[in-house]
C-alpha cells in the first residue's frame, strides 16, 4: 500500500444533498453566533440529523488550545467565553424544536477550569428543552472538573479516542489514549451513559481495532461511533486507507457482538450520527 492514497474510491464519491432542513439549522446556528462542528466539518449527515431534529453544536468559542493533525478546527488563542452562549444555544433549540443536541468543544486548556463550569451551564439550560449529548474534552483527566460536568446532567457523555492507542501521539496533540480511556472510565463509573468514537483510514490495523474496542468494553463505554478519516485540508494529516462499506459493517457486527448497545459504523458515520438512538 502506498504511503498515501489515491482519489477518493466510489462510495465516498456520492452528491449529497443537504436540503432545506439542514440549511434552516445552519442559519438558525448563524443567527446565535454559535458554531457547529456539522458545517465547518461539511459533514455529510446534515440533512439526516437535521430531520431528526438533532443538530451539534460547538460551544467554548471556535479557537482551540490544541492543533489535532486530523482536526480542521482553528488553533491559537481562543477569545474569551461567551456568558451568553448557553441562552444562545437554548434560542437555537427552541427556533429548530430539536428534540435532541449534541454539544461539543474546542479545548480550553486556557481556562482554570478548563471551561467545565460553561459547559454545566450550557448543558443545564438545553436540558429544560431537548435530550443532551455531551461530547465532552479530556479535561486533562482533572475529575473535579469531570465532576462539575457530570453534576449537569447530560443523557449521554461521550469522549472520542480518535483513533488506536499507537497512533495517538502522531494524530492528537497534549491528548493521551490512557487519558481519554480514564475520562471515559470515570464518567461510567459515576452512572451515566458512555460513548466514544474512532476513526479508520489512518494506517490502524484490524488487531488495534479489536483492541480499541475491547478497551471501551473494560472502560464501561456501551456505545461506539466508527467512520472513516477523511482529510479536511493539506495541513491535514493524509488519509492512509479508504476502508470499504463492507469492512465497516463487519465491525458494526464485532462491536455489537463484543457487547456495544449501540454501534453506529460506516464511511459517513460521525459521532453525533444517529446520537438521538443512543439515550439509554
Ligand atoms: S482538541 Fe478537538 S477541536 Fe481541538 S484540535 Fe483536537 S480535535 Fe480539534
Amino acid at each position: 500500500m502506498s504511503e498515501y492514497v489515491s482519489p477518493k474510491p466510489p462510495w465516498l464519491r456520492i452528491k449529497i444533498s443537504n436540503g432545506t432542513l439542514a440549511a434552516n439549522v445552519r442559519r438558525a446556528v448563524k443567527q446565535q453566533g454559535l458554531n457547529t462542528i456539522c458545517e465547518s466539518g461539511l459533514c455529510p449527515n446534515r440533512a439526516e440529523c437535521a430531520g431528526c431534529g438533532t443538530a451539534t453544536v460547538m460551544i467554548c468559542g471556535n479557537i482551540c488550545t490544541r492543533a489535532c493533525r486530523f482536526c480542521n478546527v482553528p488553533h491559537g488563542k481562543p477569545l474569551p467565553l461567551d456568558e451568553k452562549e448557553p441562552q444562545h444555544v437554548v434560542s437555537t433549540v427552541r427556533t429548530l424544536g430539536l428534540k435532541h443536541v449534541v454539544l461539543t468543544s474546542v479545548d480550553r486548556d486556557d481556562l482554570p477550569d478548563f471551561g467545565a463550569a460553561h459547559w454545566a451551564e450550557t448543558i443545564r439550560a438545553v436540558k429544560e428543552h431537548a435530550t443532551v449529548e455531551g461530547l465532552i474534552p479530556d479535561f486533562q483527566g482533572r475529575t473535579d472538573f469531570l465532576d462539575i460536568v457530570i453534576a449537569a446532567g447530560a443523557d449521554v457523555l461521550s469522549h472520542n479516542l480518535e483513533t488506536v492507542e499507537r497512533l495517538t501521539p502522531q494524530i492528537r496533540t497534549k491528548a493521551t489514549y490512557k487519558t481519554s480511556a480514564e475520562v471515559l472510565k470515570y464518567i461510567s463509573g459515576s452512572g451515566v451513559t458512555a460513548k466514544s468514537g474512532i476513526m479508520l483510514g489512518l494506517g490502524e490495523t484490524e488487531d488495534e481495532i479489536k483492541q480499541t474496542m475491547d478497551d471501551l468494553l473494560s472502560a464501561g463505554c456501551h456505545i461506539i461511533t466508527v467512520g472513516q478519516y477523511l482529510q479536511p485540508s493539506l495541513n491535514n494529516i493524509p488519509v492512509r486507507e479508504y476502508v470499504h462499506p463492507d469492512k465497516f459493517e463487519e465491525y458494526r457486527l464485532l462491536a455489537l457482538q463484543k457487547g456495544f448497545l449501540h454501534a453506529e459504523s460506516g464511511p459517513f458515520v460521525r459521532s453525533s450520527y444517529h446520537a438521538e438512538k443512543h439515550i439509554l
